[in-house]
């Protein structure tokens, strides 16, 4: 039998376990399988230890209480789990928001709403000819993306794989351990500015002279041996971009020249389902008021923090007070803080409720969307009654 790894948006879906042994997984992958029974959260409220049912109790009265309430996390929650949360902050007339904000939201986002072409990994492993990590680094943030779904596999149209049927191309700010690898049929390009780059694939295109119109020139060339190209974009190319509206126009104009596809390379295991969800929901992917029927960059979960907005925040699955810059995880020391979450992280330590719930992919099933939008469905190693779905059902049943 095999499992599905929850610990990045690639989803494994071949790990075995034989004799105890984790097979097929990345070091990131193994650690998750081998120790999830380790760190485990503890019923708590104000730093008490209660009974499972005593903490949600506790945390349905601090939510009837609150006026204003963020629900913010669940990227490493099911799809099943996340449809839950938003009910829950519809039903609170709350802020609801994800890692994504700060992540690759707004592509998924363009995605969604059909402004960038998109394909599957599957298409990619089996027919990808240039394929562009544009600000991602796969080495690290997403371990088996390249040797499951683009760079090193032999696909169905692809049998000679890295040696001579890709043409890798990796642009980032530094020489990164994957932009090691582009040598033979590869290329790096190092910029210090991604908007220059961008800005020379319109010029090549329209036959002009640009910063980068060698490299560009290389790569709209490669291209065109190809029936499909795709760009993965990482965090980096999110937080180089100015204009995200013209790197769109670009993709979208490349595709005069040969077709070429966007898919996200973001990390959290499920984020892109919470966008989905979201966008089923409500026509936004993250950052969004039930209060006031609509998203903006105010209802960020780190804005609302920040402008004293909120008096309470459901935390699950994620672990702000790590991720976000001091100043601002600082803030949940000002409001009540709900934490569900199997693990004892360093959000639910200075929380004033814990509830403890199930690893999901391993204790919970459900549903997971993959970095390009596959569903893929969660198989479980030892079942949990105590989960997400329980929490969040008994909390909505006792409002
Ligand atoms: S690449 Fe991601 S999903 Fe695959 S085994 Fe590693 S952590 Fe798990």
């Amino acid at each position: 039998m095999s499992f599905v790894c929850p610990g990045c948006s690639c989803l494994c879906d071949d790990i075995e376990i034989v004799d105890g042994r984790i097979l097929h997984a990345c070091r990131r992958g193994e650690e998750i399988f081998e120790k999830y029974k380790e760190n485990r959260a503890k019923p708590m409220v104000k730093g008490k230890e209660v009974d499972i049912d005593s903490a949600i109790e506790e945390a349905t009265e601090v939510l009837k209480d609150s006026k204003n309430t963020v629900i913010y996390g669940m990227d490493t929650t099911t799809v099943e789990a996340q449809q839950l949360g938003i009910e829950l902050a519809e039903k609170l007339n709350a802020y609801i928001d994800d890692n994504s904000s700060f992540c690759l939201g707004e592509f998924v986002e363009a995605i969604l709403r059909k402004e960038l072409p998109t394909t599957t990994l599957e298409d990619v492993r089996d027919r990808a000819y240039v394929m562009v990590y544009w600000g991602a680094n796969p080495f690290h943030s997403l371990s088996r993306h390249m040797s499951r779904y683009s760079y090193y596999p032999r696909g169905a149209k692809r049998p000679r794989g890295y040696e001579e049927d890709r043409f890798l191309v990796v642009v980032d700010v530094r020489r990164s351990e994957t932009a090691k690898l582009a040598k033979k049929n590869a290329k790096f390009i190092q910029v210090d500015n991604d908007d220059e780059l961008v800005d020379s694939f319109f010029k090549v295109m329209e036959g002009k002279a640009a910063k980068y119109a060698k490299e560009a020139g290389i790569i709209l060339n490669e291209m065109k041996k190809s029936d499909l190209n795709v760009i993965f974009g990482g965090l980096g190319l999110k937080y180089g971009l100015k204009d995200l509206g013209k790197f769109v126009e670009m993709v979208r104009k490349m595709n005069e020249v040969a077709p070429l596809y966007f898919i996200p390379a973001g990390f959290h295991a499920n984020m892109r389902g919470f966008n989905e969800t979201l966008f089923e929901k409500t026509g936004y992917v993250n950052k969004y008021s039930f209060k006031d029927g609509k998203g903006d960059v105010d209802f960020a979960f780190t804005s609302l923090l920040q402008n004293g907005k909120v008096d309470t925040a459901v935390i699950i699955g994620t672990d702000p007070v790590s991720s976000l810059p001091y100043d601002v995880a600082s803030k949940l020391k000002e409001v009540k803080t709900i934490v569900i979450d199997p693990r004892m992280s360093p959000t639910a330590r200075v929380a004033d409720i814990i509830i403890p719930s199930a690893v999901s992919g391993i204790e919970m099933g459900g549903t997971m969307v993959r970095s390009d939008g596959a569903r893929i469905k969660l198989e479980v190693i030892e079942e949990r009654d105590v989960n997400d779905i329980y929490i969040l059902k008994k909390i909505e049943e006792g409002l």
